[in-house]
């Protein structure tokens, strides 16, 4: 703030009532860009603390584990209540075979925080694995509704962050859709704007600070692999052999397309970014469960993060999602 310092002290000195002018525009400007970073990006409570809440939480589910141990986080920007959103990241940092993963969009499915835990654990213990690929994990999207009790779907806010996302349909369709199709349910609330909730704008940012080739999205209860991304419904949007080495991908997991939601991580990377995004959807949310479809599906993880797929080219607009 140094610099706001010595512009009141130029403003004292200042001879011309236009260069005065001119530096109050410049000094709300700049005052407005700071007040807005810092709203956006500075947590209320630190990267242990969150540890330690989770660490509480997880206790009654037996899960015998240590959600922080060894893990180097990084933060990016804070939940609505002041949560950091945290980030890991393993393998190779030049590799282009980056696969993004988040788990716990939705906080009260519980189940996909031991698999995002349970693969950290497993790629600090096989650095080995990663020769040639880089992997992104976000274990908990969105924590607010997990510290809760009960756990909620929503962020603190209410909002479905996995319906929050800035796409091209969101401001003709998301609102509409809700009311329509899911009749208001309350679970399923898009928010009043796109991109209005931190805990998606996480997620935005992440695809494009670390352009990932493929995403996979760790949910329950469904039972089920989703894949949304190029497929034979978008020949006129991406190349032909682009979109074939995307389905290889679809194949290979035995993914099914389930269709898309306005606002939907499915809809705004898979549809309009043209990066694979495979959402898991884990049985139940039954924590008890847990460590069984750890073992289920490690495997198909596995193959996700190895599975090699050309960027395709030109990159997208990756802006979109931020207007
Ligand atoms: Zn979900």
């Amino acid at each position: 703030m140094r610099h706001l310092r010595n512009m009141k002290i130029f403003l004292n000195r200042a001879a011309s009532p236009l260069i005065a002018l001119t530096a109050v525009i410049a000094i709300a400007i700049a005052s407005a860009v700071l007040c807005t970073e810092a709203s956006a990006a500075e947590p209320k409570s630190s990267v242990g603390e969150l540890c330690a809440s989770i660490s509480k939480t997880i206790a009654p589910f037996k899960w015998n584990m240590d959600p922080c141990q060894g893990v180097d986080w990084s933060v990016h920007g804070s939940s609505v209540q002041g949560r950091p959103l945290v980030y890991t990241e393993f393998g190779d940092p030049q590799s282009k075979n980056v696969t993004l993963v988040f788990a716990m969009v939705h906080p009260d499915e519980i189940t996909p925080l031991y698999m995002g835990i349970q693969l950290i654990r497993y790629l600090q213990g096989h650095p080995a694995d990663l020769k040639d690929a880089r992997v992104i994990i976000a274990p908990l999207v969105n924590p607010d509704g997990f510290f809760v009790n009960p756990k909620i779907r929503m962020n603190s806010r209410g909002v479905d962050v996995n319906r929050n996302f800035a796409t091209h349909d969101w401001k003709t369709n998301a609102l509409r859709a809700w009311k329509v199709r899911y009749k208001s349910n309350a679970r399923r609330f898009p928010g009043h704007e796109p991109a209005s909730e931190p805990e998606t704008r996480f997620q935005v940012q992440l695809i494009q600070k670390f352009q990932p080739r493929k995403i996979l999205s760790i949910h329950s209860p469904l039972n089920h692999m989703d894949y949304d991304g190029p497929s034979s419904l978008s020949l006129d949007k991406f190349p032909k052999d682009y979109i074939q080495e995307c389905l290889k991908l679809r194949t290979q997991l035995n993914a099914v397309s389930t269709g898309f939601f306005p606002g939907s991580l499915g809809n705004y990377a898979g549809q309009e970014l043209g990066i694979p995004t495979v959402t898991l959807e884990l049985p139940t949310a039954n924590a008890a469960k847990a460590s069984e479809y750890w073992i289920k599906f490690q495997s198909g993880i596995h193959s996700m993060i190895d599975f090699k797929i050309e960027p395709l080219s030109p990159r997208h607009d990756l802006a979109i999602g931020l207007q």
